[in-house]
């Protein structure tokens, strides 16, 4: 049976929608907006249309920011983001925002509609555990710190014992040690993205070589050699090398934990003509599409994943790919279910 879905039902579903919904002119003064803005903002019709959304403003948002949305909503393109906003009696919300350009007939933009999801209370939530563990990783520096320094004054006694068990217990919990120290890292490095402290120390370096480095540490670490390294040539260039490092081990310690033991791993050092290109392609259990833009958010780990026995938070793609941007570059997958994954970054060696 064929129904046809009236202007009237339509107008039902938008004013009964629990998110807000509002529509703007070409010049972003708002001609409409349903009940639910009415209620998320606390301002009312009269007070609204004919104003634009910056009504609600919080402030905490720098101008780059809106350029940004402006430039992409003019560009015909949606804006989606987090956005922090400003109730009538001053109370901040969060909302996931959509703003997206509606066109006539002939391709020229004539309003703007824009679609607000509350998700303060999922940012509060988030809040406590951002800041949980981030006492935690404090508290756990130090005593790691000590851990680390006593195990290896432990090193020179334990091989001179020529006992095989003793040496076997030791080198497992170096490794232990190492994945621990890694993650207690990660959590202070999300630390210092969410508050906007991440800073860059660039210099000048040879990409090969770093790369080589980082090989070299993580066979050390999971006692494994099958890593291939292609590099189509070698560069230097400017950027942090220490922060770099750390996302190549990400790559790396990924590709080993989500594959086969042994399976073939490789490396690829590649360029075009502005940018150095990084893939790790491993043979592994692969990330289905839908998931490709959100293995790079924060706490994310696909269901198959949490299960893995490693030490792992869903950090780790999330810290690297804040530093990629950082660096202006690019970062994304590529992937099929049970098939393997090739994770890429790309980085300008020309500085914006
Ligand atoms: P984690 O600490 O869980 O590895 P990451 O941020 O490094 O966190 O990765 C996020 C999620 O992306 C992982 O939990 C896993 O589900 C998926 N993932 C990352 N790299 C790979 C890979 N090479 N193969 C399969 N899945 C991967």
């Amino acid at each position: 049976m064929k129904t046809i879905f009236g202007l009237k039902q339509f107008k039902q579903a938008v004013e009964q929608s629990s998110d807000a919904i509002f529509i703007t002119n070409r010049r972003g003064f708002i001609e409409y907006i349903n009940p639910a803005f009415e209620r998320m903002t606390g301002f009312n019709r009269a007070e609204i249309l004919g104003k634009k959304p910056g009504i609600i403003k919080s402030g905490l948002h720098d101008r780059r920011f809106y350029l940004n949305l402006w430039k992409t909503i003019a560009s015909g393109k949606t804006f989606r983001d987090t956005l922090i906003n400003k109730k009538k009696n001053g109370a901040l919300f969060y909302v996931d925002h959509t703003i997206t350009p509606i066109k006539n007939s002939h391709g020229e933009i004539i309003n703007f509609i824009g679609i607000w999801k509350d998700v303060t209370e999922y940012k509060k939530l988030e809040k406590v555990k951002d800041d949980f563990l981030n006492i935690a990783a404090h508290e756990l520096k130090t005593p790691i710190t000590s851990i680390k320094v006593y195990s290896q004054m432990m090193e020179n006694g334990i091989a001179r014992t020529r006992d095989e068990k003793l040496q076997s217990y030791y080198q497992k919990l170096k490794n232990h040690i190492d994945r621990l120290t890694n993650l207690v890292h990660e959590l202070l490095d999300t630390t210092r993205i969410t508050t906007g402290k991440l800073s860059l120390f660039k210099e000048l370096f040879s990409i090969e070589d770093l790369v080589r480095k980082t090989v070299r540490e993580v066979e050390e670490i999971y006692q494994v050699n099958n890593f291939r390294i292609i590099a189509d040539k070698d560069i230097r260039i400017r950027a942090d090398r220490n922060k770099l490092g750390q996302v190549i081990l990400n790559f790396l310690t990924n590709a080993l934990k989500y594959s086969p033991p042994n399976s073939e791993i490789v490396i690829r050092l590649s360029f075009d003509k502005s940018n150095v290109i990084l893939s790790v392609k491993d043979k592994g259990i692969g990330i289905p599409p839908k998931y490709h833009q959100k293995i790079f958010e924060r706490y994310f780990q696909v269901e198959t994943a949490i299960k893995s026995k490693d030490l792992s938070m869903g950090l780790g793609l999330y810290i690297s790919s804040s530093i990629i941007k950082a660096h202006k570059g690019k970062i994304w997958v590529e992937s099929k279910e049970g098939k393997g994954s090739t994770l890429y970054f790309s980085l300008p060696f020309v500085e914006k």
